[in-house]
């Protein structure tokens, strides 16, 4: 047998083979896409029923922690998860592969349940950059009916004041929502101070029928002419935009050092906060020692510190950066003492770690633990004890994770195939002001881009 007789294989066909790998990508992509819709499921169900709420500020903060997604992405899939909640057709669209997350996230951007039927057929027909092109354009729509809503509002604001025929004045007015939120916040503010307070120390009872309590009418009443006297009182003068209110507490040492001590930890406007809470906001404030003797009567004031000295406090911002509860970045913190200062932990660096706000609150109130290691490692715990560790342990993966991805959607019904998410779009051009006239419910003609 000569060696030129021998058949010689055809050479794949190069067009044949980069087509069959494209489709390929095409339809792992599909399986993704189906694959993430049922993540968003679950993310919207975690959220729901709150199951970061172990330590982390929100869902977005407990998956970059968990999963390792930047706080940015993780921000994302929890909003189109919330808003696919409410958007089925777009989800369903999602789930069967028919419409990448890409197309979903800007639809989710705009979409609500009266427009979200047109939005689906835009995203069915147009290319990814066609639908961000389209949303943009739809947010401007949006925002000039707000502009014109807003517009309008302004213009109906109005206050009239006059007085009746028996002397009495009458008020009736429209304000826009911003200084209407404001006009009911200093209400409510002037309706406590008179009300709540003169409850709790003058001690007037309900059941005594000679002082009936006002109705609320009445007291708003009350209210605004306490606004009126203040603010003429002040030469109405807003202030300073950094002032802000002080909280003043008075705890008792023995308080602070143990928690199960009797003892008082009293607000000065009246009413208790937890020996816990005591705690925390002694953890890092100025303070004031007062010693009483048994009596109560004043033996002496001390000067006013700041339990983490100025200088202290800047190192520890330099050494933490951020709060250093696991998968937590806040910039903005309080120092922790890991052993308070009340039980003589001693306020050194060694002994404080920089915690947001939120964190503060989870290792004084929710039974989180700290504590750091002759290393100067932190070991942080949760209420039952489990290590919550910085970065924690990947989940293991199936050998071939496409294989049983393809076999699940296969088991749940679905048929996807390389053509499954191709766009109806056939080449021509995209006339956007046209396409938001006919698309946008509140489109007043043609937007100009
Ligand atoms: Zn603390
Ligand atoms: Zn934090």
């Amino acid at each position: 047998m000569s060696i030129a007789s021998q058949p010689v294989p055809a050479p794949p066909h190069p067009f044949a083979d980069l087509d069959r790998l494209g489709d390929e990508i095409a339809e792992l992509s599909a399986h993704l896409d189906a694959a993430t819709a049922r993540l968003l499921t679950l993310i919207r169900e975690f959220d729901a029923r709150g199951g970061w709420n172990s330590g982390f500020s929100s869902c977005a903060a407990w998956l970059g922690w968990r999963v390792g997604l930047d706080l940015g992405a993780a921000r994302e899939r929890v909003r189109v998860a919330r808003a696919l909640g409410a958007l089925p057709r777009l989800a369903e669209a999602l789930a069967r592969g028919e419409l990448s997350y890409a197309k979903v996230r800007a639809l989710t951007r705009v979409a609500t349940s009266e427009t979200e039927a047109r939005l689906l057929a835009v995203g069915r027909a147009g290319t990814a950059a066609q639908i961000e092109r389209i949303v943009r354009g739809w947010r401007r729509v949006d925002r000039q009916a707000e502009v014109r809503q807003a517009t309008r509002q302004h213009a109906e604001r109005g206050l009239h004041v006059y007085p009746d025929e028996d002397g009495t004045v009458l008020v009736r007015g429209r304000l826009t929502p911003e200084v209407g939120a404001l006009l009911i916040r200093a209400l409510d503010a002037a309706r406590e101070t008179l009300y709540l307070r003169t409850r709790t120390t003058a001690g007037v009872t309900a059941a005594d029928p000679a002082i009936a309590p006002p109705t609320r009418a009445q007291q708003q009443a009350d209210a605004l002419a306490l606004l009126a006297e203040t603010a003429l009182h002040h030469e109405i003068d807003p202030g300073a935009p950094g002032e802000r209110y002080q909280v003043v507490v008075h705890v008792d040492a023995a308080v602070l050092a143990d928690p199960e001590q009797p003892g008082q930890s009293v607000l000065e406007e009246g009413g208790h906060v937890s020996a816990e809470t005591s705690r925390r906001l002694a953890c890092d404030v100025s303070r004031v020692v007062m010693r009483h003797d048994d009596e109560g009567r004043l033996l002496e004031v001390g000067a006013r510190t700041r339990t983490i000295p100025p200088a202290l406090r800047r190192a520890l911002l330099h050494r933490d950066r951020s709060c250093r509860f696991p998968g937590c970045h806040a910039r903005v913190g309080e120092g922790h003492h890991v052993r308070h200062w009340a039980q003589g932990g001693p306020t050194t660096l060694g002994n404080l770690v920089l915690l947001c706000r939120r964190h503060h609150h989870a290792v004084h109130e929710e039974g989180y633990r700290v504590s750091r290691g002759p290393d100067g490692t932190l070991d942080f715990r949760r209420p039952d004890g489990r290590p919550l560790p910085e970065v924690p342990p990947t989940d293991p993966v199936p050998a071939d994770p496409i294989h049983t991805l393809h076999a699940q959607h296969a088991a749940l019904g679905l048929r996807l195939h390389a053509r499954t998410a191709c766009p109806g779009w056939l080449g021509e051009r995209l006339d956007l002001g046209w396409a938001l006239d006919v698309l946008h419910p509140r489109a007043v003609g043609p937007p100009t881009c």
